[in-house]
């Protein structure tokens, strides 16, 4: 009888407030979240967790710069495609549940593939983006991730760090350095003999996963795996 109401309830608050696809702005169906069954069929998936290493686009990117055990993506970033409309919501229009919905539906995926890790990290976003955004747009992904793999995050196991002012008087070489430096291990501790999987919204050269990847090694990570809601294409 209780759920019959709550039901009825939230058809009725449907109606005043209705619900739409994140992906094509038609009307969700009752049981649908975020995106329209359609839509979800017509995601760029890249299906990397299941093709061999040797075969993974992405792993291959990472190959003589530092051992990447899983080099994951959900979906392939397409510009001006549903993806993007996806990422720009979950980046600008606060919707968090878009990116915990992405981790969960990609976790599911995963365990179901065989794949664990023992802990989840996001990469930490500057404090003062962090300020303007009010959150850090890979932390519900991460979380999603979480749940459905039944793995713990920590959100604050990285952190960035703010030596990066004296940009101009550095020359190329050294400036790229810096860019390689702006991230730390936090939480040494947390990470040490672990297999880490460090998630990020999106991957474009790569650059900064491979810096995160690289620190948490550096502190005594037994392996390191690297997520993204969506990866582009060279
Ligand atoms: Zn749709």
């Amino acid at each position: 009888m209780r759920a019959a109401a709550a039901t009825i309830l939230s058809d009725f608050w449907g109606l005043i407030f209705p619900r739409t696809c994140l992906g094509c702005q038609e009307p969700l169906a009752r049981g649908e979240e975020h995106l329209c069954t359609s839509c979800r069929a017509q995601l760029p998936y890249t299906d990397y967790h299941l093709l061999p290493e040797a075969a993974n686009p992405l792993a291959r990117r990472f190959w003589g710069k530092l051992p990447v055990r899983h080099a994951l993506s959900y979906l392939r970033f397409l510009r001006r495609g549903r993806v993007q409309h996806l990422l720009h919501q979950l980046k600008y229009q606060n919707q968090r549940d878009v990116g915990l919905a992405l981790g969960r539906w990609y976790g599911h995926d995963l365990a179901r593939a065989g794949l664990s890790f023992d802990l989840i990290v996001p990469v930490p976003l500057h404090a003062r983006k962090l300020a303007q955004r009010g959150y850090n747009q890979s932390d519900p992904f991460a979380e999603g991730l979480s749940e459905a793999l039944h793995t713990p995050w920590h959100a604050t196991a990285l952190r960035r760090t703010s030596h990066t002012d004296s940009q101009t008087r550095k020359n190329r070489v050294q400036r790229w350095q810096n860019v390689a430096e702006v991230f730390e291990v936090a939480d040494p501790e947390a990470v040490r003999g672990k297999h880490v999987l460090v998630v990020d919204d999106v991957l474009t050269t790569g650059a900064t996963l491979e810096a995160c990847a690289a620190v948490l090694l550096a502190a005594g990570a037994a392996e390191v795996s690297i997520a993204t809601i969506a990866c582009a294409d060279r």
